[in-house]
């Protein structure tokens, strides 16, 4: 019923306009959402860096069907990366490959990836690829590859474990001595190609934990579940492998209480960022993926302490899909 009534407030302007004067919708975005700039998404990546979290920036987007807007996209990545040479901060960048062009034309997404992972290497930063949903697995995987081989250092991939296909892909991954964010996965996808009860998405993410920990390159575990962190920090631990040759990501505005316990045994912490006028996107999937959660993690009151920098215009949805 919420995703619903969520899904029609999208797709009609007036609807759009008028819902994000209502308090609750602002407190929603605002609670997982850096702002609509790439100035506020740097100001929470300052606030992150001073609690020792580090970043991984994302400008939200996603099946663009326009050229245009492909390369804008990639302009604003490579702008982004630039920005944060100059400003010293610590975080790189997370990209969606159907942002720039994957649904158009493979050529023009990986001329497009080439430009962002050719400033990511010569500002000395680097790219994550999100993984979408599962009909992208595979060429994802394999544009990952050529341009893993020619930038080995600027760029890493994200794999999801509950599909069923994913143990193949990361002795695929681990073999290119690749950096590999391990996720649960959050699209809705079908029991052919994916795993749906939760228990067993669960084991199937433990298990490709404890392999990434044990033989992944610099592997990143994004999860808010605790029993996973703890399994691997206890796994670190036992091999004798430092704890901060790993490290965990969160959403931003997500799991606030795990960081500050994980920062406070040294553990290394990095936060999804999304900023961009797209925010709504962004909100929307993660209600439409648990609105129960959602409603749950909201901070009452961000919505104005983001209107104490700008305020939200009525008009700010209107270049949404
Ligand atoms: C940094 C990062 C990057 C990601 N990148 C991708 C990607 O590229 N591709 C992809 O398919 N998926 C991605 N995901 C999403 C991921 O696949 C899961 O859908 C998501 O992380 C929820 O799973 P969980 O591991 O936190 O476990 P769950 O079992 O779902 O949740 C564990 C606990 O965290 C809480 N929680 C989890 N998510 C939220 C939330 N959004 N808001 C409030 N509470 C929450 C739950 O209520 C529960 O208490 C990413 C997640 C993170 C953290």
């Amino acid at each position: 019923m919420i995703r619903k009534l969520l899904s029609l407030i999208a797709r009609q302007r007036w609807l759009r306009k008028m819902a994000m004067s209502t308090p609750i919708l602002r407190d929603m975005a605002w609670s997982f959402v850096a702002g609509e700039s790439q100035e506020e998404g740097f100001d929470a990546v300052r606030t992150l860096n001073a609690r020792g979290i580090a970043g991984t920036m994302n400008f939200i987007g996603t099946h663009v069907r326009d050229p245009q807007e492909a390369v804008r996209a990639a302009d604003t990545a490579i702008k982004c990366l630039v920005r944060i040479q100059a400003t010293g901060l610590n975080t790189h960048l997370s990209l969606k490959l159907t942002q720039i062009g994957l649904d158009i034309d493979q050529g023009l997404c990986r001329r497009e990836l080439g430009r962002v992972l050719a400033t990511a290497s010569a500002c000395g930063n680097f790219v994550r690829i999100d993984m979408e949903e599962s009909a992208y697995t595979e060429e994802t995987l394999r544009i990952f590859e050529e341009v893993h081989a020619q930038y080995p250092d600027s760029v890493g991939i994200v794999l999801q474990s509950y599909l069923k296909r994913n143990p193949a892909d990361l002795e695929r991954v681990m073999a290119l001595g690749a950096g590999v964010r391990i996720v649960k996965g959050g699209y809705w996808e079908s029991s052919v190609v994916a795993f749906r009860k939760k228990a067993e998405v669960d084991a199937a993410f433990l298990r490709d934990v404890e392999n990434l920990i044990l033989r992944g390159k610099s592997p990143a575990i994004a999860t808010h579940d605790p029993v996973v962190m703890e399994r691997a920090i206890a796994l670190a631990e036992t091999a004798g492998i430092d704890k901060t040759a790993f490290e965990f990501q969160v959403l931003y505005g997500v799991g606030e209480d795990l960081v500050e316990s994980l920062l406070q045994r040294g553990l290394k912490v990095r936060s999804y960022v999304p900023y961009g006028t797209h925010w709504y996107e962004y909100v929307l999937g993660c209600v439409r993926r648990d609105p129960g959660r959602v409603f749950r993690s909201i901070r009452p009151g961000s919505a104005s302490r983001m209107e104490e920098h700008r305020p939200v215009s009525a008009g700010t949805s209107e270049r949404l899909p």
